[in-house]
């Protein structure tokens, strides 16, 4: 045993089921372990490394930035979190302001608490309801585990805050508001849940009802947002204006950031909601390069041609093995394949991992691919030959 894995389990609570890998450095999509083994990484961190392990642009800017200041706390002006919050906002094509936490749960925690407020401010009726749906995931915190729609996810820690209820499907969620709802919070692409897309027309309809209702539509896009779809957001696909749109993952380049973001602009004032450390010049400063790289590649092309190019190599091989996976799902690069049952799954992981790629698992039959957006066409094929000898092998 490596020395990190004898101290990992000596001294880390064990709350994740870890693979027997560590990893050491990495270039892009690819990643190198302790044996100097070199991966291609499909998972990207959970959609994090949205612009690749090591990119030198984000490096030498978070380098720039703290040899002068890495924090204030929030009682001070912060450049870099305006400047971030600039291109976010002009980014998404909606009229909203940001607030900046750490990550996704409290990102979520964030736009919970705006729903309540206006729920609290709004009419005569407090309104607190917030419906998610099953197989949603939201976070771990006591509020955004108890939104999560997985009963699993529920065991041991209530009592948990009143109000969350969850709706089978999307088509379900109209019959669930009452006069006590504040909002309804989805994901567009369900991550965790097995990367599934929500159906465009039920989305665009529920937009009208709440809106008619005055009811909040928040859309978590902690994994789908920062271009990870193809577009900075996934509602820029659905023809919706969210009221509160949530951001995480691939918005740091692998520094821990959340952002919540509504069109509601007064909602806080002064003392309401706050962070220690959300929004400081580290991690906004990783923001503003990973937002720039991101919208210069979209600009100019190079984004959708990875897009293409990887949804082509995928159908490929998800057509090579259609004894194994029964269906593709995703959109641009939040991809899965449905496997037959949950054991090969589980295989296929871990023969890919030993072929040199990584692939990680969503819901319980989703294999689920989710490559850095800078990923390259070597790096694509190099990933598809190992994940095709990982099959073949099965
Ligand atoms: C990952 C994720 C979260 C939680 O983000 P953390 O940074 O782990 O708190 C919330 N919502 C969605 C959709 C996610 O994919």
């Amino acid at each position: 045993m490596s020395n990190t894995v004898e101290l990992d389990k000596k001294y880390v609570l064990p709350t994740y089921a870890r693979a027997d890998v560590e990893f050491v450095s990495g270039d892009n999509a690819k990643l190198y372990d302790t044996d100097g083994k070199r991966y291609i990484d499909f998972a990207s961190g959970i959609a994090v490394c949205s612009v690749g392990h090591a990119n030198k642009r984000v490096n030498d800017a978070i380098y720039s930035q703290i040899q002068k200041i890495t924090h204030t706390s929030n009682l001070y002006y912060i450049a870099p979190q305006a400047k971030a919050a600039q291109k976010i906002v002009e980014a998404s094509g909606y009229d909203m302001k940001c607030f900046f936490g750490n990550s996704g749960a409290e990102a979520n925690e964030g736009a919970i608490k705006i729903a309540r407020k206006f729920g609290e401010k709004d009419g005569e009726l407090k309104r607190y309801k917030v419906i998610t749906l099953q197989h949603s995931f939201h976070g771990r915190t006591i509020t955004t585990v108890k939104a999560t729609g997985q009963e699993k996810m529920h065991h041991y820690f209530g009592p948990y805050p009143d109000g969350f209820v969850y709706a089978d499907d999307i088509n379900h969620v109209e019959s669930l508001l009452d006069d006590h709802t504040c909002a309804v919070m989805i994901e567009l692409v369900q991550g965790e849940g097995g990367v599934q897309p929500l159906d465009k027309e039920a989305v665009v309809n529920l937009a009208k009802v709440l809106k008619e209702k005055n009811i909040l539509l928040i859309i978590d896009e902690v994994q789908t947002g920062v271009y990870r779809t193809g577009k900075f957001l996934a509602s820029n696909y659905y023809d919706i204006e969210p009221d509160i749109v949530t951001l995480a993952k691939g918005l740091g380049g692998g520094v821990p950031i959340g952002v919540v973001m509504t069109r509601l602009k007064e909602i806080f004032s002064a003392g309401d909601h706050g962070s220690t450390f959300g929004g400081n010049f580290l991690s906004t400063t990783a923001a503003c390069e990973v937002m720039d790289i991101l919208s210069e590649m979209n600009a100019d092309g190079t984004l959708s041609d990875g897009i293409s190019y990887f949804e082509s190599e995928l159908e490929k091989f998800y057509n090579a093995h259609r004894g194994v996976f029964t269906s593709k799902v995703g959109i641009g690069m939040m991809c899965g394949l449905r496997v037959k049952d949950g054991d090969t799954l589980t295989k296929v992981i871990q023969r890919a991992r030993e072929e040199g790629v990584i692939v990680l698992k969503a819901g319980r039959d989703t294999l689920r691919l989710l490559p850095a957006l800078t990923i390259t066409k070597e790096e694509i094929d190099e990933g598809f030959k190992a994940l095709n000898r990982a099959l073949n092998s099965l």
